[in-house]
């Protein structure tokens, strides 16, 4: 079965960039993404490219959009009009998250009078009137988390709050995923956990970015990356891992993909139609009701 996809975008910061967010958003629109989402910088430091980002591509791809909203650095009411301007924007679903502690600083201190974690920030989204909400998942654990267990007790705890589906950090080891899964349903989820597929542009770049994240790189992809000659050899090498990556999580189950597309569409295109999953002409609405 065709799985549901959704593309993640960062907002651009130049022109020369905001060219590449359109370019990728039209290369991708004809897989009619049930949704695309375009992150937020924790601190708000992103909040108006993002807001500019989410109008565009609204405008011009008519997608469905998603805000990614994080609590870092803001009052709980100054978080929830950003979530206003989202929904004022046509936004319905919104990607809450707490945020990352700001460059500098080594530890997330809460706003005073701020959201202190993500299921708060679940919670009061709820009470303004949002219904789809994502939340992060974690398949090797948050960085911060004691534990695994403690760690999926959080993610359960976000979605008693009341979102609705849970987006994993991207993680190599399918295995891995399959067993947080399985973690989670034991831990009584049964909210969608949808694996977030990072394919890699660049492979020193996500080994150093992996490492932030605590999120594992296996020697065998070294040793791949290691063989390859050319830039087009990496390509093929890069697709031919996630496309294996997805049809095993589909023939498992997984029934919706989130790609980190990295504002670069080739990889992304290339292995959805690896596995399968045809372009369709486009024909005014793309992906559903916006
Ligand atoms: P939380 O769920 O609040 O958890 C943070 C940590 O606190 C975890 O270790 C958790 O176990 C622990 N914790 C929380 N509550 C409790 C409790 N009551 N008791 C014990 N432990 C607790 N970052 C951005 O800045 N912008 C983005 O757009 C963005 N998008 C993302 C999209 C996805 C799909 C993912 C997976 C991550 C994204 N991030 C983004 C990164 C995210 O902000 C960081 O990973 C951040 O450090 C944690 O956010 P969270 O929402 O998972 O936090």
């Amino acid at each position: 079965m065709r799985p549901t996809l959704s593309f993640e975008f960062f907002p651009p910061m130049s022109p020369a960039a905001n060219l590449r967010l359109w370019t990728s958003v039209e290369r991708l629109a004809p897989l009619a993404p049930n949704f695309v989402s375009v992150t937020y910088g924790a601190g708000g430091t992103t909040r108006a490219r993002t807001l500019a980002a989410i109008s565009t591509i609204r405008e011009r791809a008519r997608l469905n959009v998603a805000g990614h909203l994080t609590c870092v650095g803001a009052t709980r009411d100054e978080t929830l009009e950003v979530a206003r301007g989202f929904a004022k924007q046509g936004v319905r679903r919104i990607v809450a998250l707490r945020g990352d502690a700001p460059k500098g600083a080594d530890k997330f201190e809460p706003h005073p009078d701020g959201f202190v974690s993500a299921a708060e920030l679940v919670g009061a989204l709820r009470e303004e009137g949002f219904r789809d909400i994502s939340v992060a998942a974690y398949p090797e654990k948050h960085p911060e988390a004691t534990t695994l267990e403690t760690d999926i007790d959080n993610l359960k705890r976000k979605l008693d709050a009341g979102a609705t589906d849970a987006i994993t950090q991207f993680c190599f080891d399918t295995d891995t995923f399959f067993r947080f899964r399985d973690a989670a349903a034991k831990a009584g989820i049964t909210a969608p956990i949808v694996p977030g597929i990072l394919p890699v542009e660049n492979f020193a770049k996500m080994k150093n970015f992996a490492g932030r994240c605590a999120a594992a790189v296996p020697a065998w992809m070294d040793q791949a990356f290691g063989n390859v000659e050319t830039d087009a050899e990496a390509h093929l090498l890069s697709v031919s891992i996630a496309a294996e990556q997805c049809s095993e999580m589909m023939a498992q189950g997984v029934d919706h993909l989130h790609f980190y597309t990295l504002n670069n569409p080739d990889l992304t295109f290339d292995i959805c139609t690896a596995i399968g999953i045809e372009p369709i002409a486009m024909q005014g609405v793309v992906g559903g009701t916006a």
